[in-house]
C-alpha cells in the first residue's frame, strides 16, 4: 500500500528495503551464486551471453530473456545478471512498482529503478550471513571489505557500498589505487606509468557526513601508503587525508589487496565538534555530492 505521506526519500529507503528483501529471499532460493544456480528462480526467462557494446546487459521482460555482454569480464557479468535479475524481481512486484510509479517520474524514476537494481544485485551476491560474519571477524574495517569483497567475488566497489550501508560506527571506507596504471581487475601497474596513490571510490556509514572523493591523493608516509608499498595490513592512529589538505583524526585499517589497498577510517566522534570547519558545515571537497 503506498503511504500517500511518504516524502521521496523515504519512498526510496523503504523501496530499497523491499528490493534487499526480494533479493535475498530469491538468492537464498537458489542452488547456488553461479550464472546457472542464479537463474533457477526465473524457470521461464532465457539467458543469453553475447557481445552488447556499451551495454553491460539487458532484461527483456516481454520476451523472457537476459542479455549479458559476454566482452566485459566476468566479475562485473555476475554483477548485470544479478543486476537484470532485480529488474525482473521489481517487475513481479506490482505493490513496489505502482508505489515507485505513484513516488516518481520520467528520468527520475528510471534512475531509482537503476539504484534499487543495483542494490538488489549487491543482495543477491552477497549473503547477509557473509556480511554479519566478516564485521564481527575483523570489524568495520578496510580487512573487512577485502575479505568480503574476495569470498563474494565481487568488486571492491560493490562490496564497499554493502558494507558501508550496513556499518554503525563513524566509519569511511575506501578503495585505494595507483592512479592511471592499474588496470580495472586489479592488475600490475604499467611500467613507467605515474604512481599517485589515491582514492578509487569510497562510501561512509549511515550519519558520517564526511567522504573521500575519488581522485583524493594520499600522501606519503599514510598508513595507506605505507599498506601497498610493503604489503602488509596496517593499523594507526592517523588520519583521513581530505584533498583540501584538512588531516582528521582517524583510526586506520589498510588492508593490501594486490596493486590496491582497502581501507577504512573510523572517526573520533570526540573530536568532531572541533575538526567541523568554520561555519559549522563541512566544505564541498569532503561532502558528498
Ligand atoms: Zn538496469
Amino acid at each position: 500500500m503506498t503511504d500517500a505521506l511518504a516524502t521521496p526519500p523515504a519512498m526510496l529507503a523503504q523501496a530499497k528495503t523491499r528490493m534487499r528483501e526480494l533479493a535475498a529471499a530469491y538468492a537464498q532460493a537458489a542452488p547456488g551464486r553461479d550464472a546457472h544456480s542464479l537463474m533457477a528462480g526465473l524457470p521461464d526467462v532465457k539467458l543469453l551471453f553475447m557481445p552488447m557494446g556499451a551495454r553491460d546487459g539487458a532484461y527483456d521482460p516481454e520476451h523472457h530473456v537476459i542479455m549479458i555482454n559476454s566482452s566485459v569480464r566476468p566479475e562485473r557479468q555476475r554483477f548485470t545478471l544479478a543486476h537484470e535479475i532485480s529488474h525482473a524481481l521489481l517487475l513481479r512486484d506490482d505493490d513496489l512498482l505502482s508505489d515507485l510509479h505513484d513516488a516518481f517520474e520520467g528520468d527520475r524514476l528510471e534512475q531509482v529503478i537503476e539504484t534499487l537494481c543495483n542494490t538488489g544485485a549487491a543482495a543477491i551476491l552477497i549473503p547477509a550471513d557473509l556480511m554479519a560474519d566478516m564485521l564481527e571477524r575483523f570489524g568495520p574495517t578496510g580487512r573487512a571489505l577485502g575479505e568480503l569483497s574476495r569470498r563474494a567475488d565481487v568488486s571492491a566497489s560493490t562490496a564497499l557500498y554493502t558494507l558501508a550501508e550496513n556499518t554503525t560506527a563513524p566509519v569511511i571506507y575506501a578503495v585505494c589505487a595507483v592512479t592511471r596504471a592499474e588496470s580495472d581487475d586489479g592488475g600490475p601497474p604499467a611500467v613507467g606509468g605515474p604512481k599517485e596513490l589515491t582514492v578509487r571510490a569510497s562510501s561512509a556509514a549511515p550519519g558520517v557526513k564526511y567522504s573521500l572523493r575519488p581522485g583524493t591523493p594520499i600522501p606519503t608516509g599514510h598508513p595507506v601508503e605505507m599498506a601497498l608499498d610493503t604489503r602488509l595490513h596496517m593499523t594507526a592512529e592517523s588520519y583521513v587525508p581530505f584533498r583540501s589538505g584538512r588531516r582528521m583524526p582517524a583510526y586506520v585499517d589498510a588492508f593490501p589487496d594486490r596493486y590496491r589497498v582497502m581501507a577504512s577510517f573510523e572517526l573520533r566522534s570526540d573530536r568532531t565538534a572541533q575538526d567541523t570547519p568554520a561555519g559549522g558545515t563541512p566544505s564541498a571537497d569532503e561532502t558528498d555530492a
